[in-house]
């Protein structure tokens, strides 16, 4: 076992974990642990904006973004985290500009911005061009941009480590553990503070944007270290997956003009959301394309709808709402080259001759690891700060995205608050000493991965995985009732008993040991699944992406609060609630 000391640690390479040790390696001795090598995180898939007040094409203020990102959460996101997080958002945008991200431009050279679903101008209603973009690879570029920034500030990278386990002495964060990727080698990470920016957990569902590796794995290690996990219950269906392939078709699609069409041909927003349409939050876009699906109005009545972007029925459409707007072939190709290029590649459909086949897909987790402005994780109902410990990206629940988050603010986030777990650990470890290592710091882990290694019952990990999957999808997925949750509550602990004696993993070896790590991934998702589903079964409402038929209705009077869910001494869950904080905008009814 190889132990290594650095002030802090950061594990996960995305944009959060990037953004964060780019300023933690500005004063202290860093490093970044990450199970892909940095420039594959799932960042680097995100394709249509991110989102900051610039008012580049027209007039826009944070203060608007701010009313639109509370209104998108169904008003359960904490407001002045979202204030400062539509103020900072500008700078933030800008700061990547200047680390020299190639955004696209408007003709005179600014930041070139689109409209997205749920971002408006608060006195018209009508979408305003908030969403700054590098074609349909933003995420791609700020990837690139963040890691040659981090290079070149010698930042002390450890890729294709699997952080196995956060070190706890005496109730204090003193370290993690990790898997060398290649050789199976177990080290010891010692430091003085910790971020987790280990991204989604999309896997926990059957048809889902994510890619393969986003598997829950800093929420499983804390909530086993008794952390709590906020909100769990809200997960976002992206409305626009390719059907049956879940990969993401971006809402970048509709903010340049495209529309949804049923079987009938009709432009069935026109009733979900009269004002906004197309682009109103992904929950209400989701909900509306699951009810013509189910309504029988799914094309020629299967589980899908379309996307049109073809400039004709895209011109049509901006001609009959009056607007001045046309594109053509050449537009679209500039602009959604990635899109154009998946559907091509992976279902032989050209998007400028045909309409894309789409159905909603798993797409982002808006809960996490409670957190405070500062990147801190908090453990309580009283935000009680737990010193050393940090939480940044997509991992995290500041709370910003509430109950539903609003399309390219995921993008801004990493970037505030990224930063500001960065600038948190520095401050930090300038006056705080190492929490010292507990005598064999691994020992429990390595005790767990030797049971996994040696694993030789009937069940596959692949085919438990597909298992849970579709528990979750069947009855933790767009719309949920007491009893399908119940009933998914008991199957998840089912599976994980089985996990826990029958399970079967072939390869013994140490080197690239895939099968022994998918199957420790395993454990993670199962854990996050079953948060979820508890965390879900008790919140009796409906509100941004958890919907419910038996309560089809927001209750702000017993439930405008924030879920916590705590691992029990012998395994079971507790939940607890935590107030919301409402500054300015006082909850209303979401009409869009
Ligand atoms: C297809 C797609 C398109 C999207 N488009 C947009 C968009 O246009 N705008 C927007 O705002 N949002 C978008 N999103 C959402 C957004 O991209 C993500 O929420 C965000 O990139 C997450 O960033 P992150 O830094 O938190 O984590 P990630 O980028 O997912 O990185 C996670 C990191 O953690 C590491 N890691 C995980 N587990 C371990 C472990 N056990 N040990 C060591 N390392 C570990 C991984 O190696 C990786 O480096 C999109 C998401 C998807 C899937």
């Amino acid at each position: 076992m190889k132990v290594h000391q650095f002030d802090a640690v950061i594990v996960g390479a995305g944009g959060a974990g990037l953004m964060a040790a780019l300023y933690a390696s500005r004063e202290i001795k860093t490093a970044v642990i990450s199970k892909l090598y940095p420039t594959r995180s799932h960042t680097g898939a995100a394709q249509g904006g991110i989102g900051a007040a610039l008012g580049n094409h027209e007039e826009d203020h944070w203060e608007w973004h701010a009313f639109d990102t509370v209104k998108g959460s169904d008003y359960l996101a904490d407001q002045d985290a979202v204030d400062l997080f539509c103020q900072e958002a500008i700078e933030a945008v800008i700061e990547l500009e200047h680390m020299g991200l190639p955004f696209d431009r408007t003709p005179e050279g600014k930041i070139s911005q689109r409209p997205f679903g749920g971002h408006t101008n608060n006195e018209t209603g009508r979408p305003v061009r908030r969403a700054c973009h590098a074609a349909d690879r933003t995420g791609h570029m700020i990837l690139q941009t963040l890691y040659q920034q981090c290079i070149k500030n010698n930042v002390n990278f450890f890729d294709e480590f699997h952080v196995v386990d956060l070190i706890m002495n005496d109730g204090r964060p003193a370290g993690v553990v990790a898997v060398e990727i290649g050789t199976g080698e177990v080290h010891v990470f010692h430091a003085k503070a910790i971020l987790f920016a280990t991204g989604g957990w999309g896997k926990v569902w059957q048809i889902t944007s994510n890619a393969h590796t986003l598997t829950g794995d800093g929420n499983a290690i804390l909530f086993r270290r008794g952390i709590p996990l906020e909100d769990m219950e809200f997960f976002q269906f992206h409305p626009t997956g390719i059907y049956r392939l879940g990969i993401l078709i971006t809402e970048g699609v509709r903010g340049e003009g495209g529309v949804l069409l049923n079987d009938k041909g009709e432009r069935f927003m026109e009733r979900y959301a009269p004002s906004i349409k197309d682009l109103a939050s992904r929950d209400v876009v989701s909900r509306a394309i699951y009810l013509e699906i189910k309504e029988g109005r799914g094309i020629n009545g299967k589980g899908y709808v379309h996307l049109d972007i073809r400039p004709e029925t895209v011109n049509k459409y901006f001609a009959e709402e009056g607007s001045d707007r046309r594109i053509d072939r050449e537009y679209v190709e500039s602009k959604l080259p990635d899109i154009l290029d998946f559907c091509r590649t992976y279902i032989g459909i050209d998007p400028v001759e045909e309409p894309m086949p789409v159905q909603p897909t798993a797409h982002y987790g808006m809960g996490g690891i409670p957190t405070n402005i500062h990147g801190e994780v908090v453990i309580d109902e009283n935000n009680t700060v737990l010193p050393g410990l940090y939480a940044a990206g997509e991992c995290a629940c500041v709370s910003v995205h509430g109950a539903n988050r609003l399309g390219t603010n995921s993008l801004t986030d990493l970037i505030v608050f990224g930063r500001r777990g960065g600038q948190a650990m520095v401050e930090y470890c300038k006056q705080a000493d190492f929490v010292p290592l507990p005598e064999n710091p691994a020992g429990e882990v390595e005790a767990e991965l030797e049971r996994l290694r040696n694993a030789s019952g009937k069940t596959r990990v692949a085919d438990l995985r597909a298992e849970m999957q579709e528990v979750m999808s069947d009855y933790v997925g767009v719309f949920r009732l007491e009893e399908g949750m119940a009933k998914a509550v008991e199957e998840i602990r089912e599976l994980k008993e089985r996990y826990a004696t029958d399970l079967h993993v072939d390869d013994r070896g140490n080197v690239f040991n895939y099968d022994l790590l998918e199957a420790w991934e395993l454990g993670a998702l199962l854990d996050i699944a079953e948060v979820t589903a508890v965390s879900a079964l008790a919140r009796k409402e409906s509100r941004g992406a958890h919907s419910r038929d038996d309560y089809p209705k927001r209750d702000d009077v017993n439930w405008l609060k924030h879920t916590l869910a705590y691992q029990k001494p012998d395994g079971g869950i507790e939940l607890k609630y935590k107030p919301v904080v409402i500054t300015k905008y006082q909850p209303k009814e979401r009409v869009y």
